[in-house]
């Protein structure tokens, strides 16, 4: 069960960071060992796992499913000769090299580490959430808002911060009107992104409003929210709820090891993906709260691989 050669590299994640750093570092001969995880719908692949057309990703001009996507990432990965494990990490040990890498399976012992373990889109948890996922409900107003069904449709967004108040601003580009759910009665947001909100004709804030569920038929209709001050219960007819409510970055495993922020991201030094152990480099949403886009994690895992190349041949 012990596997005693200490690799060159393990990858931990299979989403566009994860893949696109085992095809470089494949590439580069260091023989990459990817522990995929299988968190997705029991799946590897990552967040793009649970969406339908990604529309933006260089390359397919007609679009392209997001599990074709991840599929063709990970077969690119595997013809290089990276190892890929369907298995999630359950424990790594960053305090001495090499370092180790424990699955249910097997433990690996490692002289670099990339960490490619993305985040997870909060969600609101409503009843009916399984089913409008991605028919009307989305995370990702950047990634979804241009879809057809959305043009000219009156449209929601939940959340307060700063996030909230963009992708507010961003969708009224294809909404006739876009309805901004806020469960208090201010926001988070920054002072200017605020004024910017308020001051868009085609927003309406409804505050101290709460979400009590969605209906539609096949596809989201509506939304229907709860005043939390008054209890009164109304309905908002919306195509689509765009939840601006934050992600919760993957790094349980990594606390007391390395470097994270206030809420959770793997702390990399500026302009680099080099964390706060060497050797170890994080790549794709794991520590990147701002971009949060397939590309984006995909960059940073070649960067991230070429680092641990030029690591390696200096340290190794
Ligand atoms: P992820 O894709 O989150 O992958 C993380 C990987 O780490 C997963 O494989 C997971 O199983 C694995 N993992 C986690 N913990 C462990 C562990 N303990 N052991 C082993 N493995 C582990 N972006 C776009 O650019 N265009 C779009 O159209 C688009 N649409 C989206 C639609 C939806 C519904 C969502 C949720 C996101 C969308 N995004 C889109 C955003 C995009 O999916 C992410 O930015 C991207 O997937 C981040 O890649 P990543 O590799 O950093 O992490």
């Amino acid at each position: 069960m012990t596997n005693p050669t200490i690799e060159n590299v393990v990858i931990i994640g299979s989403g566009p960071a994860g893949y696109t750093a085992a095809i470089y570092a494949a590439r580069a001969n260091l023989k990459p060992v990817v522990f995929e995880g299988f968190q997705a719908g029991g799946l590897p692949g990552g967040q793009l796992m649970t969406t339908t057309e990604v529309e933006n990703f260089p390359g397919f001009p007609q679009g392209i499913t997001g599990p074709e996507l991840m599929d063709r990432m990970k077969a690119q990965a595997e013809r290089w000769g990276a190892e890929l494990h369907t298995e999630d990490v359950i424990s790594v040990d960053l305090s001495q090299r090499p370092f180790t890498v424990r699955s249910e399976e097997r433990e690996v012992k490692a002289h670099s580490l990339i960490i490619a373990t993305g985040a997870t889109a909060k969600r609101l948890g409503l009843a009916s959430e399984p089913q409008f996922w991605s028919r009307g409900i989305s995370a990702c107003a950047i990634c979804d808002g241009a879809t057809p069904i959305f043009h000219g449709a009156e449209l929601a967004v939940i959340g307060a911060g700063d996030s909230a108040a963009e992708e507010s601003i961003y969708l009224t580009k294809y909404g006739s009107k876009v309805n901004l759910l806020v469960r208090s009665d201010k926001m988070r947001a920054s002072k200017a992104m605020q004024d910017r909100v308020l001051s868009n004709p085609k927003i309406q804030v409804h505050w101290n409003t709460e979400v009590v569920d969605v209906f539609g038929n096949g596809h989201m209709d509506g939304v229907k929210v709860r005043n939390n001050q008054t209890g009164a219960e109304s309905e908002i007819h919306a195509k689509g709820l765009f939840y601006a409510i934050g992600h919760t970055p993957n790094t349980s495993l990594f606390k007391g090891q390395l470097e994270l922020d206030e809420v959770g991201y793997i702390v990399t030094k500026h302009g680099s993906v080099e964390t706060s152990v060497e050797g170890v480099f994080a790549a794709g949403d794991v520590q990147d709260h701002e971009y949060r886009q397939a590309i984006t994690a995909a960059g940073t895992g070649c960067m991230a691989a070429l680092l641990t190349e030029r690591w390696l041949s200096s340290n190794g």
